[in-house]
């Protein structure tokens, strides 16, 4: 069997606007919907034909591919049985969206003999920690195991969670007879309509505490110091956020607990400065060592490394020191220590080395003559910014 044209299903023109499809829909959707028209088999293949039109149509990408393809763009999805595949559960999931939220998720939910008639309990989840956490770059370096004192929300253990005294007294609740949901009939527009919500008197756990644990007065979660070991791995940021799964708040009465969000932050090292995986440091050496080449210690992260200035090194080199800067999160191997050499020119001088700078300062050798292909200070910042 062809499948039929969505928008020939819809009664729209190919070039109509979402409100206009939304609207259609909404038409078609009321006009076959099974509560209106119980046991009508072609009703219901004509509603479920719209709700498939109505699902291609209003995802921009499906209803590009429809529009340049038709029904073979969509793949197989959309051809199972001439029904793209989409539950009851899935048509009534968008009404929400279609008739606004005063029909609710559930609208139509009646439908179909049973469905969605077994008890839901409703799954909560704790709120989520965050938590800053302070490391040196030395932290950084090599990763650290960070032992975090957090005051949170946890199972009480005199009820286990239930919030009932004595380990279980409940009744089950009247409202909604256990079901933890409750169906109105409301007329509307088009009849009465049936909507299902979560029962407000047990919150939709269908039962009710008979007497409540004194320790947690019936919430299941007490406030607790928890010192908890965290992991941080190495190469971590400024700003970086890690989530720890499962160790924030525990929640009410059996629902899931949040997370613990740890937001890193980088205390100033007094020697170094970093960028990236690298390290820049500030070398100073003397002018007699500038002129005739020396070996000096500079620091590392992990102690001191040595290295070579050569005789006539100007001020602004900046030397290379590989693997010595920071591990990064996201790639294998280490930044680069980058060492940045300047020269100390004297401040204070006595009268002998006044003396001898005067003379020095007639030599030709000491008149700045800068090679025009040694590269200037802002060339080199423009590379490192680039
Ligand atoms: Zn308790
Ligand atoms: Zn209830």
């Amino acid at each position: 069997m062809a499948k039929k044209d969505y928008y020939e299903i819809l009664g729209v023109s190919r070039d109509a606007s979402p409100q206009e499809i939304k609207k259609a829909y909404r038409q078609k959707a009321l006009k076959y919907h099974p509560d209106k028209n119980p046991n009508d088999n072609e009703a219901e293949r004509k509603f479920k034909e719209a709700a498939e039109a109505y699902e291609v149509l209003s995802n921009p990408d499906k209803k590009s591919r429809y529009d340049q393809f038709g029904h073979s763009g969509l793949g197989g999805q959309q051809d199972a049985g001439g029904f793209g595949g989409m539950s009851m559960e899935d048509i009534f999931s968008q009404f929400g969206d279609i008739f606004g939220s005063a029909f609710g998720g559930d609208f139509g939910s009646s439908f179909g003999g049973g469905f969605r008639q077994q008890r839901t309990r409703r799954t909560t989840k704790g709120s989520n920690i965050r938590i800053k956490v302070s490391l040196t770059l030395e932290e950084i370096l090599k990763g650290v195991e960070k032992k975090l004192r957090i005051n949170k929300y946890v199972t009480c253990n005199t009820c286990k969670g239930t919030g009932a005294k004595g380990g279980g007294s409940y009744h089950s609740c009247n409202t909604c007879r256990g079901m933890g949901r409750v169906t109105r009939v409301t007329n509307t527009f088009m009849g009465q309509m049936q909507t299902t919500s979560t029962c407000p008197d047990c919150g939709g756990e269908g039962q009710i505490i008979k007497e409540k644990c004194t320790s947690c007065y019936g919430n299941g979660i007490v406030k607790s110091d928890e010192i908890l070991p965290v992991k941080i791995p190495a190469g971590v940021g400024e700003g970086m956020q890690i989530s720890v799964n499962g160790k924030g708040n525990a929640a009410a009465r059996g629902g899931v607990p949040g997370d613990l969000i740890i937001l890193i932050e980088e205390v100033k090292h007094d020697k170094f400065f970093r960028d990236g995986s690298n390290l820049l440091y500030d070398h100073y050496v003397s002018f007699p060592d500038a002129i005739l080449g020396c070996t000096t210690e500079v620091p590392t992260l992990e102690g001191k490394a040595v290295i070579k200035i050569e005789p006539g090194t100007q001020s602004g080199k900046v030397l290379r020191l590989k693997g010595k800067g920071l591990p990064s999160v996201n790639s294998p191997g280490r930044g680069d220590l980058l060492v940045n050499i300047n020269i100390w020119t004297p401040q204070n001088l006595s009268a002998e080395e006044r003396q001898l700078m005067q003379k020095l300062a007639l030599s030709e050798n000491f008149k700045p003559k800068p090679k025009k292909s040694s590269r200037s200070f802002f060339e080199k910042m423009k590379d490192y910014f680039n």
